[in-house]
């Protein structure tokens, strides 16, 4: 360590007024320079507070070590031994809270920019290796190798096959949508997450043997008890794609969405481009509500649609659940914002959406969250809007639950497993927002890798065998 400088190196981004007029990556990247100053701003704390607050464990005095003696390829190897995506998490991990919140430098003077070293790493490594996909493996229960059956491609489900194929399983990814990456292709924008990120993390995949299997709606297509008839163990990783609304009057006007609709019309059915063939509803005031990730998604996304947008939440504005980068890039990019203000009309003309009235709220009494909870008062005002976005938070699609006899579910639908991460059903596992509700892209990838290990725990005991590369 031999850089003292209190304030880290900033990510360089590009100016508001150009990128609000395409959905190209905010965040410009860092070059080797910078990242090796950064890394040299590590104090190497014998603790390893920093690794204690990612909720994977990345090696991170370990890999910032690394990258300060230039070392790239082996700091890119430390990293995936915990975490299959850095790409993915260098980008969207909400590091201030997590790894960067614990980092010994962040008490007097800025943490050190573990994230963006992450993503420098990551990309770094991406340029120079270039992986060539095989034909995935087809599953052959025959040849006496277990299979495993994945559900859903997203963080979770990717984990879970990536870890199990480097054990040596056969692993099929079953994926509802036409694209496999869950919300990572179709959610989050391609300004914070470019696609070609997410499309390589899959391919590399697919280059290691994992087969995957698109427009595959487990439930419809196919039943989690037909797929335990041909795999020896499934793993449901289904996320929590189903949107909340609020229930007010008016909220089946024309010109409102859920923002899970929205989003996936903008990010992965392209709606900017000008012969789209899933466009987004023509508007020039868009009201979004929420206060997380998602709504500064929308808001973001609809501004690059050209439109005015102001963002209602319920809380304070110090309460916005969003990384506090989405609130100021947010900002940058001329979202207004009106904290302590709750829809409770949707208003229209009869058929379409034309504003919306807020009831004005106040602070009151700190709650389970330890924030001061919201009580509306009876004051209330209206604001002009042709399209309402709803980002309130999603649960888990109840399709699969349905179509499972046996499977077990809590009220809200999130699944029920033991502690194994495995369900009422033998055999059957699951984990990321599918059973905690919708949480984060690391968390999602814990799960996922948990259940790789207690899924070839299960098939060892057993079974009695032992995947190819184990032999
Ligand atoms: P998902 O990513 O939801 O993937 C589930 C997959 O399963 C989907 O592809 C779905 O199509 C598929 N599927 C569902 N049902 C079936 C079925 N019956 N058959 C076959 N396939 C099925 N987290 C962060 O850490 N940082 C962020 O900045 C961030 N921003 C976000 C922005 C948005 C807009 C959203 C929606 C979420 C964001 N999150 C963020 C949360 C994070 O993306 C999720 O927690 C994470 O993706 C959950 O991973 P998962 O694998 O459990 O589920
Ligand atoms: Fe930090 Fe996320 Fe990387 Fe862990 S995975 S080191 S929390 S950025
Ligand atoms: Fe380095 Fe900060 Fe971790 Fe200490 S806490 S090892 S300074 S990254």
């Amino acid at each position: 360590m031999d850089n003292m400088t209190r304030k880290g190196h900033t990510m360089p981004e590009r100016d508001p007024s150009e990128r609000i007029s395409d959905f190209s990556e905010v965040a410009l990247g860092i070059d080797e320079e910078r990242a090796v100053s950064e890394a040299k701003r590590c104090l190497a704390c014998k603790g390893r507070p920093c690794t204690a607050g990612c909720p994977v464990g990345v090696a991170i005095p370990e890999f910032l070590a690394l990258v300060a003696q230039r070392k790239f390829g082996e700091a890119y190897e430390t990293i995936r031994a915990a975490n299959s995506l850095p790409a993915v998490t260098g980008r969207v991990c909400p590091q201030e809270r997590q790894c960067e919140a614990r980092c010994v430098r962040g008490r007097a003077g800025e943490p050190v920019a573990i994230g963006m070293l992450e993503r420098f790493v990551a990309d770094r490594h991406a340029r120079s290796a270039s992986p060539v996909p095989e034909e995935g493996k087809p599953c052959i229960p025959e040849d006496g190798k277990p299979c495993v059956a994945v559900v859903g491609s997203g963080p979770a489900g990717l984990a879970c096959a990536g870890d199990l194929a480097a054990m040596g399983y056969a692993v099929t990814v079953f994926e509802a949508l036409h694209v496999a990456g869950g919300v990572l292709v179709y959610g989050i924008p391609s300004f914070r997450l470019p696609k070609e990120v997410v499309a390589r993390e899959i391919e590399d995949l697919a280059a290691r043997g994992v087969r995957f299997v698109t427009d595959a709606v487990v439930g419809k297509t196919v039943t989690v008890r037909e797929l335990l008839e041909t795999y020896s163990a499934v793993f449901l990783g289904t996320g929590a794609g189903l949107p909340n609304f609020m229930h007010i009057p008016g909220e089946n006007a024309c010109g409102v969405f859920s923002a899970n609709e929205y989003l996936t019309r903008i990010n992965l059915m392209k709606a900017y481009e000008e012969d789209a063939e899933t466009p987004v509803y023509p508007a020039r005031h868009v009201a979004v509500v929420g206060g997380g990730n998602v709504a500064m998604d929308a808001a973001r996304c609809a501004r690059r649609m050209g439109a005015e947008v102001t963002v209602i939440y319920r809380r304070s504005e110090e309460d916005l659940p969003a990384r506090r980068e989405e609130i100021r890039h947010a900002k940058e990019e001329g979202i207004a914002f009106l904290c302590l203000s709750n829809p409770v009309e949707i208003l229209t003309d009869g058929t379409a959406v034309r504003g919306v009235r807020c009831a004005v709220m106040e602070q009151g009494e700190a709650d389970a969250s330890g924030r001061r909870a919201p009580v509306q008062t009876d004051r209330t005002f209206e604001l002009g809007a042709d399209c309402v976005i709803m980002a309130l938070g999603t649960s888990p699609n109840p399709l699969v639950v349905r179509s499972t006899p046996g499977l077990t579910a809590k009220p809200r639908g999130e699944l029920i497993t033991d502690e194994g991460g495995m369900t009422a059903i033998e055999g059957v596992f699951a984990g990321g927002d599918a059973v905690t509700g919708s949480a984060t892209v690391i968390l999602a990838m814990g799960a996922g890798k948990s259940a790789a290990s207690a899924i070839d725990g299960y098939l060892k005991e057993k079974y009695g065998v032992r995947a190819a590369s184990q032999t």
